[in-house]
Parts: structure tokens; sequence; C-alpha cells
């Protein structure tokens, strides 16, 4: 009961934040242990509802595995994460970019590293 409880205020958690959340920050909107948010966060991944995200911080985000195609910011100085679109002629580039000895492109992922607005302001 209170497992299928917490399923659920995560997916609404992942789903209001429009950008990828560590469990840190989905800690701060629950009342429940870090071992029962790691468990459920681990079944939702399995069952194929979340995604993990990783940038080289090597903190481990999550977001839903239901979103659009989509890129990330990452703010390298107060570590906060945005989604981005990224405009379609640069991503039919990414799908048509040429292929060596008949790999095939299913996916890719692009990530951009710098100061968030907030953070650039303080240098
Ligand atoms: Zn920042
Ligand atoms: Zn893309």
């Amino acid at each position: 009961m209170r497992q299928t409880k917490t399923r659920k205020k995560l997916l609404a958690l992942l789903t209001s934040a429009r950008r990828p959340i560590s469990v840190a920050d989905l800690l701060s909107h629950l009342s429940v242990n870090k071992t029962t948010v790691y468990r459920q966060l681990d079944s939702l991944v399995k069952a194929g509802q979340v995604t993990e995200v990783r940038f080289s911080d090597r903190k481990v985000r999550y977001e839903l595995a239901s979103l659009p195609h989509h890129h990330h910011l990452v703010c390298t100085a107060c570590d906060s994460v945005r989604d981005i679109d990224l405009p379609d002629d640069i991503e039919s580039i990414a799908s048509k970019f040429p292929n060596r000895d008949g790999f095939v492109i299913q996916n890719h992922y692009l990530e951009f590293f710098g100061l968030c607005a907030k953070c650039s302001r303080h240098e």
C-alpha cells in the first residue's frame, strides 16, 4: 500500500520536475527513507518507466522514460540541470551522421556543460 503511494508520488515528482532529478531532491519532497526511494526507482527503471541519467559528476539523476527526445544543460558550478530541445536541423544532422562500416545509429546523447544564468552572473 505504502509502496504504491511512494511510486505514484515519485512519478508525480518526476513529471512536474521537467528536468532530471537526484535522489536527494526526491527525498526532500517525500517522507520515506532513502532505501525505499532507491528500491522504488530501481523497480521503475526495470519496468521501463524511468530512465537513469548520468553526467560526468557521476551523480545519478532520474527522468521519465516517456519524455520526448531532448538534451541537457548542466551547470558545472551549482550542479543544476535543465532540459533543452535542439533545433530540428541539428537533430537531423545527428541522425544522418555518416555511418562507418555499416553502423546504424539509433539514438544519441548530447549534453552541454557550462554555467547557468545565476552562476555566470557571480563570476
Ligand atoms: Zn549554476
Ligand atoms: Zn538529439
